[in-house]
């Protein structure tokens, strides 16, 4: 992690950030990120899996071609059964893999889809070394690296599902009485391959964990303002357009709250800009707790200026709101001598709110707003105006 120390520092505190500082060398997250990014990997795997499938597919009919020729007697259609039924699974599996609609099934079927051809080839093995004890086992190989390399397994997964592979190959192979020193030598090249396939599996999955961390990371980055967390100018933007889009189809309305420092520059000049910082922390922090609901945003314009977003609200009720944040920052009772409008750091507010009922695009309802916040500050500051 010494690579990513330097700048890490200056982003923290950050969940993405703090994992990146504190390490994952044994693959796991704190609790909550690591839920997340299992959501992430679920979402980001459906594709990968089902071409796998399809080649995981393909292999095991060509397998099941070759049988035909390595063995002559009877004990082929014991290994033909074995291989139909793990055909037959495996197209359930892809159905249901198609249709996209199970997410939460995604790691058993991705687990089956390893463990049923894995325990099927033993077993196919199995039979045929009771009639050609040089009939190849290392196949299992390759469905050992199918879990660690193609289905897109976690590391823990793909071991455990190669070992149940690798002990029912042992279970079947004494079963069908392989000679001992031969059972050993097959037992130790599959464990060699396993170990490179294991080291492989850490490094990939080590590497995956990394690049969601960054990724998550540089997307907090792209869309929060650094001083006070809140979404920065881009986000907002973003977030107007899509809820506007949303309103539209839900008929409800959207109200936007411009707010603005009052005497701001008069602030720094007379406490100096590091507390004048600590003021637009606590601002944003009042502003934040009024947007708490899943759809409303609260946003940092721009040096003193801020805005909230608030989604499927009347005109009254978001006036009412912007009451209440005007009366939380007075209630603060942050000390500002110079202010020609109160003793303490006030805010004014104008209020707009539209929907797309009334026609018009959604830019007017800043106009409104801006406008609404010009008539507060002419008004005398200190007050909400819609
Ligand atoms: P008004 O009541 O009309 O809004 O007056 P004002 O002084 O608040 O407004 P004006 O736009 O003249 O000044 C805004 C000030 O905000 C100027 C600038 O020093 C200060 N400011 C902008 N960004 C930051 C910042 O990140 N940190 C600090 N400490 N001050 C900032
Ligand atoms: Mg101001
Ligand atoms: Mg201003």
């Amino acid at each position: 992690m010494t690579t990513h120390q330097a700048w890490l520092d200056d982003v923290r505190p950050n969940p993405y950030a703090d994992q990146l500082a504190s390490g994952f060398r044994r693959l796991r997250f704190v609790r909550p990120l690591e839920r997340e990014y299992r959501l992430y990997m679920q979402d980001d795997a459906f594709d990968l899996k089902r071409i796998a499938l399809g080649v995981g597919l393909l292999v095991w009919l060509a397998f099941a071609a070759l049988d035909f020729f390595l063995i002559a007697t009877g004990e082929r259609w014991w290994m033909l059964t074995i291989r139909l039924g793990v055909l037959a699974l495996l197209l359930v599996c892809a159905l249901l893999l198609a249709l996209r609609r199970h997410t939460h099934l995604l790691v058993p079927l991705s687990l089956t889809c390893i463990l049923a051809p894995g325990l099927g080839a033993a077993a196919v093995v199995a039979v045929a070394h009771t009639v050609d004890p040089s009939y190849p086992y290392e196949g299992l190989l390759l469905i050992c690296m199918a879990a660690y390399f193609l289905v897109g397994l976690r590391l823990s997964e793909a071991l455990a599902s190669s070992l149940v592979v690798l002990l029912g190959y042992v279970g079947f192979e004494l079963l069908s009485g392989l000679p001992i020193p031969r059972l050993i030598n097959n037992v130790l090249f599959l464990l060699f391959g396993n170990l490179m396939g294991l080291v492989g599996c850490y490094l990939l999955e080590y590497k995956s964990r990394e690049h969601f961390l960054i990724s998550r990371l540089m997307r907090v980055l792209a869309e929060r303002d650094s001083l006070t967390s809140l979404h920065n100018r881009r986000s907002f933007n973003r977030q107007l357009e899509r809820l506007w889009r949303q309103a539209q189809r839900e008929q409800l309305s959207l109200a936007l709250l411009l707010c603005d420092i009052d005497h701001f520059k008069a602030y720094n000049d007379c406490y100096g800009h590091q507390a004048g910082d600590g003021v637009l922390r606590r601002v944003g922090a009042v502003l934040s707790d009024a947007a708490r609901r899943p759809l409303d945003m609260a946003v940092r314009l721009g040096g003193e200026e801020f805005a909230v977003l608030l989604y499927g609200i009347s005109q009254e009720q978001a006036l009412q709101h912007a009451e209440e944040l005007r009366a939380a920052l007075a209630a603060l009772n942050i000390r500002h001598e110079r202010s020609e409008t109160a003793a303490m750091v006030t805010m004014s507010i104008g209020v707009a709110s539209m929907s797309p009922g009334d026609g018009g695009e959604f830019s007017l309802l800043y106009e409104h707003a801006d406008r609404a916040l010009y008539e507060a500050k002419a008004f005398g500051r200190n007050q909400v105006v819609a």
